[in-house]
């Protein structure tokens, strides 16, 4: 991945990030590349100059590869403790979401907020770069900053006309089911739950209250099985 915008064929110096890859990966002047500005274009690049501090590779050949979901897909994640966000940001990476959005929500375990919340949020965007690199997709999964459920909420707007809400509850009646429109976004909960104040809130943004079947699954399992029959076609 590299952190400056790769607009056309020609020689070009690596960001700081990129260039500490390649050098990890002892690359020498002549061998192949593939690099990726997260615009969704991936460029074939060779190296052409190997420094202690700069590394230089010429641009050869752009595509467009197809490896997005049809759906752009948001998980709304109150965070599991324990790690378990790490976990969450790769697969969803892998399974194709476009967005990760992290929340504290009354049942809470972990409650990130301020610095610490920021400089989770830039590991976990490091986390999702090195998935994107490892899957070959090349429009990383996006982190959003770290938000109360009740102040994500709030800045919600109304639900566009090409869009889907779902709130995973152990307790709805209504199973999920094949979702016609373009975007979708799901809201689950910690490993205590949603409280039912919460259900109702995220109820009156226009999210549907759906269940994935009689097992409770955990607080990282439940938004990543949504986005894996997502992926796989439903
Ligand atoms: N006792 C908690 C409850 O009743 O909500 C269990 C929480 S579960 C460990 C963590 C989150 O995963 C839930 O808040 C929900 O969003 C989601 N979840 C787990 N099992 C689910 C199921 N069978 N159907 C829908 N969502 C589920």
């Amino acid at each position: 991945f590299v952190d400056i915008p790769l607009t056309s064929p020609g020689e070009v110096s690596l960001s700081p990030g990129a260039a500490r890859h390649v050098q990890v990966l002892r690359l020498q002047p002549g061998d192949a590349l593939t690099l990726f500005d997260g615009s969704g274009l991936e460029w074939q690049a060779v190296v052409t100059a190997m420094g202690r501090s700069e590394v230089r590779v010429n641009l050869v050949a752009a595509t467009q590869p197809r490896r997005e979901l049809d759906r752009a897909v948001t998980l709304a994640v109150v965070m599991p403790a324990n790690d378990r966000m790490d976990f969450i940001v790769e697969k969803a990476t892998e399974l194709g979401a476009a967005v990760l959005q992290p929340l504290v929500a009354e049942r809470s375990v972990l409650r990130l907020a301020g610095e610490r919340a920021d400089k989770k949020r830039a590991h976990w965007q490091g986390v999702a770069i090195a998935a994107a690199e490892q899957s070959g997709r090349t429009v990383p999964l996006r982190v959003e900053p770290v938000l109360p459920l009740s102040a994500w909420l709030a800045a919600l707007p109304a639900p566009a006309a090409d869009e889907w809400r779902g709130v995973l509850s152990p307790r709805a009646v209504a199973p999920l089911a094949p979702i016609a429109a373009a975007r979708a976004s799901f809201l689950s909960g910690p490993e205590g739950g949603l409280s039912d104040a919460e259900e109702d809130a995220a109820r009156a943004r226009g999210f549907a209250a759906v269940t994935l079947g009689p097992r409770i699954l955990r607080a990282d399992t439940a938004p990543l099985a949504v986005l894996a029959w997502l992926a796989l076609g439903a």
